[in-house]
């Protein structure tokens, strides 16, 4: 595949005040943008440089910390931008809502689970819901890392991602990880979250 640098979908204010924007800027320009830098600079003129991201995470065990590292925060920060909207927040429908019902009881012991899944995360990091063998699951990872990636303590494909670094909330929550995370919520894109679930349900 040919591996670009995404637009992102909206203003950087646009999702005030949840995230605000100097947050939203910084995060995309230069967080994104530098793992998307670094992860071109290490796949260029090698092999990876072909694959997709899914042939690359589920070997990455046998890549180098730049790949893991870049590809991991290039990827993940694709799917968080993707998963926000200024129209987002409330609770997914349709068969994405009738999973969550069916597998943690009600949407809001899902969102318990994910939100202490994402204040657990020691250090950096990310909390998922992924779908794993055709059923939804929440799990975290460290750094970089994604349950695509064959060294991810849970794997399958990750349909809604949360991004507990530091950098996505320091400049308006400080230590208040929590406060960023209940943000968060009101900004989620159920929609966009729906067809990541149709998706890896197919
Ligand atoms: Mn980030």
């Amino acid at each position: 595949m040919s591996f670009e640098f995404p637009e992102l979908p909206y203003a950087y204010d646009a999702l005030e005040p949840s995230i605000d924007a100097k947050t939203m800027e910084i995060h995309y320009s230069k967080h994104h943008r530098t793992y998307y830098d670094k992860f071109m600079g290490a796949v260029e003129g090698t092999d990876l440089a072909n694959k997709t991201f899914e042939e690359i995470f589920t070997g990455i065990s046998s890549q180098s910390g730049a790949v893991r590292n870049n590809g991991g925060g290039y990827y993940n920060h694709i799917l968080y931008w993707n998963c926000m909207s200024p129209n987002g927040g409330g609770a997914p429908s349709g068969a994405l809502g009738q999973a969550i019902n069916d597998t943690f009881g009600s949407f809001d012991n899902f969102k318990s689970k994910l939100t202490e899944a994402g204040i657990n995360r020691f250090g950096s990091g990310f909390a998922w819901l992924i779908v794993k063998d055709g059923k939804l699951e929440v799990t975290s990872t460290p750094n970089q890392d994604n349950p695509l990636m064959d060294v991810a303590d849970m794997r399958g494909q990750p349909i809604l991602g949360l991004d507990v670094w530091e950098h996505a909330y320091y400049l308006k929550y400080q230590n208040r990880r929590p406060d960023y995370i209940d943000a968060w919520w009101k900004v989620v894109n159920w929609s966009a979250v729906e067809q990541n679930y149709s998706k890896a349900i197919a």
